[in-house]
């Protein structure tokens, strides 16, 4: 029951009394949901991708089971034709997008998940982020948003001295300088393209 509690549009009602089911599960949920059908809110009933669980626990993304939850939880709904449902959760400046699916699959699942800044003023403003976290989280917007261009721009203002972890090598930026720097291979990068086309020989 609290399952089909999306919000104030009722959409997908009215729900046939012919089809209940006395048994409440995820699988027959999911089946008769439909892709434009606003995700559940119950976060219990999603599980994560092996590529989510990889962000948890990869310093420098701010991605955390609690996070997550919330964003599921009472996070603001959005839906974009292309990737389907998204949750957005502003914490003290910063947004938590968690991109869901839960008609593709038997279950819900929590497909990705990362931050950007919403409100630069607020995210320096509160403890929970410190300057270099800042820096970090717009560094890998810009990355993400321009993954095939060279943006040495964009990275020579950033000041990450922190290591942050991208395709298996762990970045820093020098102030000043137009690359990022992996602390293990000392490969040198400008884009997220050249970041996918290098391993890290750590
Ligand atoms: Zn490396």
């Amino acid at each position: 029951m609290a399952s089909r509690d999306h919000g104030p549009d009722g959409r997908g009602a009215p729900g046939p009394e012919t089809q209940h089911r006395p048994v409440e599960g995820a699988v027959p949920e999911a089946a008769r949901r439909r892709p434009e059908d606003p995700p559940i809110r119950n976060p219990d009933q999603y599980s994560l991708t092996d590529h989510v669980r990889k962000r948890l626990v990869q310093g420098g993304r701010y991605v955390t089971v609690e996070g997550v939850d919330d964003a599921i939880r009472e996070g603001q709904l959005r839906w974009n034709t292309s990737d389907g449902w998204r949750f957005a959760r502003v914490v003290d400046g910063v947004r938590l997008v968690v991109a869901v699916c839960d008609t593709e699959t038997a279950s819900p699942v929590v497909v990705t998940a990362w931050t950007e800044v919403a409100d630069i003023g607020a995210a320096e403003a509160a403890e929970r982020w410190d300057r270099t976290d800042i820096e970090t989280i717009r560094l890998r917007s810009t990355l993400s948003e321009r993954a095939d261009e060279h943006v040495p721009e964009h990275i020579r203002p950033r000041d990450v001295p922190r290591p942050f972890y991208v395709r298996g090598h762990r970045l820093v930026t020098d102030p000043g300088v137009g690359h990022l720097r992996c602390v293990d291979c000392s490969g040198r990068f400008r884009s997220k393209g050249e970041l996918d086309r290098r391993r890290c020989s750590r």
